[in-house]
């Protein structure tokens, strides 16, 4: 029996989320795409061939989302808005009784941290009311999550180091602009690089950590990537079994660290409000403003995203490194949903989550991350849905990544 799925925020990300459901009419029998400015569902409402339904929400503001929610009664609420959001929206679920789904962690406005410290309390609510809470349902978390799971499931006894790389080989033509909201972005690059090893977190200068990667995809080639902070680590920690340790890398280009090394020495990347003209801003949320719109580069962007696991591990009592990655193309992506593939790569697995919730694959109740349930359904549907995946031979790929930091 097909379900309802109310989709919360209409950028770049939720515009391939409503774009997925809709084409899985015997799954979503009925969409609602909401947001804090209409207009902006209503234009990918038209987009879509099949009719769905829209509104305006604030979803800082419970009790608005709580109305949201009795009115068009949904069994799953898909956030796509920001991840200052989360906290309200599943307050909003709890209180309407829903399954939530996101796919980035909580963050506050005032500080740029990245932990589930503030997700993961909340699974003994959800547990009482018998709703499960689906966190970081996107391509890193998200995915990654789900290939590790496979890997410990399928590939290996034991794990031993996961290298989660992320490359995106695309060009847009701008000098600069970010392919996802450029706040949460900048954030996130400019923060201090961290890594697990031995039990602990360790700490480095940001991206000052870096190597050349020779990916398995011509169009992506060689590429600079950089250790980074990524908020699917926690979880991963606690969850693969043996791991000994775990990284995540980033593709930049010069010219991309060198426009935001200008933007940052001249404080533009702040988070702390400043005086202006008897107003307060924030750089960062004014650097936004002055930015392309993410959604706005769909139809600009050229070439590969490359986005996976290397493994190193045991298997049968043998050393065994596997490689487990998708490629994506930006203008096939614009040509299927028109969004770039960043959003894409992002959407498709925010779908595929609800899927696995309104099925009730993957339904338990409680807060949980993505490598806690079953991979094989939704990687199955990986397959089907758009982000096709390969299981390589890793050692080659292995040997290229630094093993002292
Ligand atoms: P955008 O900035 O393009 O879109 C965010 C949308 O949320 C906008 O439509 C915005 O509305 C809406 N919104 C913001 N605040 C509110 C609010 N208070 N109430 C209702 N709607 C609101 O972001 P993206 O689409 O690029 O990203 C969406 C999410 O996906 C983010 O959380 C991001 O971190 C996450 N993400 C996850 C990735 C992954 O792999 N896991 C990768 C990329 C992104 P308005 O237009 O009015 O401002």
């Amino acid at each position: 029996m097909s379900k309802k799925a109310l989709i919360i925020g209409a950028g770049g990300v939720g515009r391939v989320v409503a774009h997925k459901c809709a084409q899985l009419p015997e799954v979503f029998g009925d969409i609602t795409l909401a947001s804090r400015t209409k207009a902006k569902c209503d234009q990918i409402a038209a987009e879509i061939e099949r009719p769905i339904k829209t509104a305006a929400v604030d979803a800082d503001d419970v009790a608005a989302t709580v109305a949201l929610i009795k009115s068009t009664g949904p069994d799953v609420l898909i956030n796509v808005a920001l991840p200052y959001q989360d906290l309200t929206l599943m307050e909003a679920c709890l209180e309407a009784g829903v399954d939530y789904l996101d796919t980035a962690n909580y963050e506050p406005r005032d500080e740029a941290r990245f932990s589930y410290e503030y997700q993961w309390p909340y699974h003994e609510r959800f547990e009482q009311r018998g709703l499960t809470a689906l966190l970081g349902s996107g391509f890193d978390p998200g995915v990654t999550n789900v290939y590790c799971a496979y890997a410990q499931k399928h590939l290996f006894d034991e794990i031993h180091t996961v290298d989660i790389i992320d490359a995106n080989a695309g060009d847009h033509g701008y000098p600069f602009a970010t392919n996802f909201n450029p706040e949460i972005n900048i954030r996130e690059i400019t923060a201090n690089g961290r890594y697990w090893e031995a039990g602990e977190w360790r700490e480095t200068e940001p991206l000052a950590v870096h190597r050349t990667f020779a990916f398995p995809e011509t169009q992506v080639g060689e590429r600079e990537i950089y250790l980074l902070y990524h908020e699917e680590m926690e979880s991963l920690v606690k969850h693969i079994h043996g791991l000994k340790r775990i990284r995540f890398w980033m593709t930049f280009s010069q010219n991309y660290l060198t426009h935001l090394r200008v933007l940052e020495n001249i404080g533009m990347t702040g988070i702390e409000p400043v005086a202006f003209q008897g107003q307060q801003i924030i750089p960062l949320e004014f650097l936004k403003a002055l930015l392309p719109d993410p959604g706005s580069l769909g139809p600009r962007t050229k070439g590969k995203t490359c986005i996976g696991c290397v493994f190193d591990g045991i298997k049968d009592g043998e050393r065994k490194q596997a490689y487990i990655y998708n490629i994506c193309d930006h203008q096939e992506c614009y040509r299927e949903v028109k969004s770039q593939a960043i959003s894409y790569t992002t959407g498709v697995p925010a779908m595929i989550g609800a899927k696995m919730l309104v099925t009730s694959a993957w339904k338990k109740p409680g807060v949980w991350n993505m490598e806690q349930f079953d991979p094989d359904p939704f990687m199955d549907d990986l397959n089907r849905y758009g982000l096709p995946w390969e299981v390589v031979d890793g050692a080659s790929f292995y040997e290229q990544l630094p093993q002292q930091i």
